[in-house]
């Protein structure tokens, strides 16, 4: 039986990057269920579709193929065949993402990709209802949370090396209200499942969550 960590929280807690170095540390494969989310938006972007409109959205769904590909550990994500692990990590697609996946057919289309690789392979799933919904028997659960500001501010801090200059005020308001979206959809809400151990990054410094994270799951798997 494949192991399972579930790892869930609000947008930019360091879910991915603290998640992707620890499965490196306890050999498991490390997947980005926000990348999925990520490339349906993508694909309602490119289509020029409405994401108000469910009857397209439906249309696109069909149309769509998603796939991950785990290279040397790590994912890369297909749409219909086309690598766009990279195009998909713009504020646009941040903002499109969290308005699709409040739409129930687009959760139903990704949660069987997610259950399947979960179940063929021991991994750490991130994303914002893993330990809820998608693998409510997750072996652990973690919910890693960090205060608005240092989130916006570690955020903001990544932008900028990457080149894109986005004022602090904007990514701030961006994460508040990608926060308030999760949390408040009807359908598989942002929230800490009952068993999910709390882990708080605010005053920890990056080498420190990783560190507390692999030991959260050594000593809880
Ligand atoms: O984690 P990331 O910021 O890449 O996720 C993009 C968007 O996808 C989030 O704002 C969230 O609304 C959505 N998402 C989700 N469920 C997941 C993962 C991501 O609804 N399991």
């Amino acid at each position: 039986m494949s192991k399972n960590v579930a790892i869930d929280g609000p947008s930019g807690a360091g879910k991915s990057s603290i998640a992707r170095q620890a499965a490196q540390a306890i050999g498991f494969i490390y997947v980005d269920t926000g990348a999925l989310y990520r490339s349906i938006a993508y694909f309602v972007k490119m289509s020029n579709s409405d994401p108000s409109d469910i009857n397209a959205i439906a249309h696109l769904l069909e149309k769509a193929k998603i796939e991950l590909k785990f290279i040397d550990g790590e994912q890369r994500v297909l749409l219909n065949g086309d690598d766009v692990s990279d195009a998909i990590r713009t504020p646009e697609i941040s903002m499109m993402a969290s308005r699709i996946s409040a739409l129930p057919i687009v959760r139903e289309f990704l949660f069987d990709l997610q259950r399947q690789i979960a179940r063929d392979n021991d991994v750490i799933m991130d994303g914002r209802d893993i330990g809820t919904v998608v693998l409510p028997s997750a072996d652990v659960k973690i919910f890693l949370t960090a205060s608005a500001e240092i989130r916006a501010k570690r955020r903001h801090l990544e932008l900028t090396h990457k080149g894109h200059d986005v004022p602090y005020q904007d990514v701030l308001d961006d994460i508040k209200q990608r926060d308030y979206d999760d949390e408040n959809r009807e359908i598989a809400p942002l929230k800490r499942a009952e068993d999910a151990i709390l882990v708080d990054t605010t005053s920890i410094n990056f080498d420190d969550s990783v560190k507390l994270i692999i030991s959260t799951i050594e000593n809880n798997l």
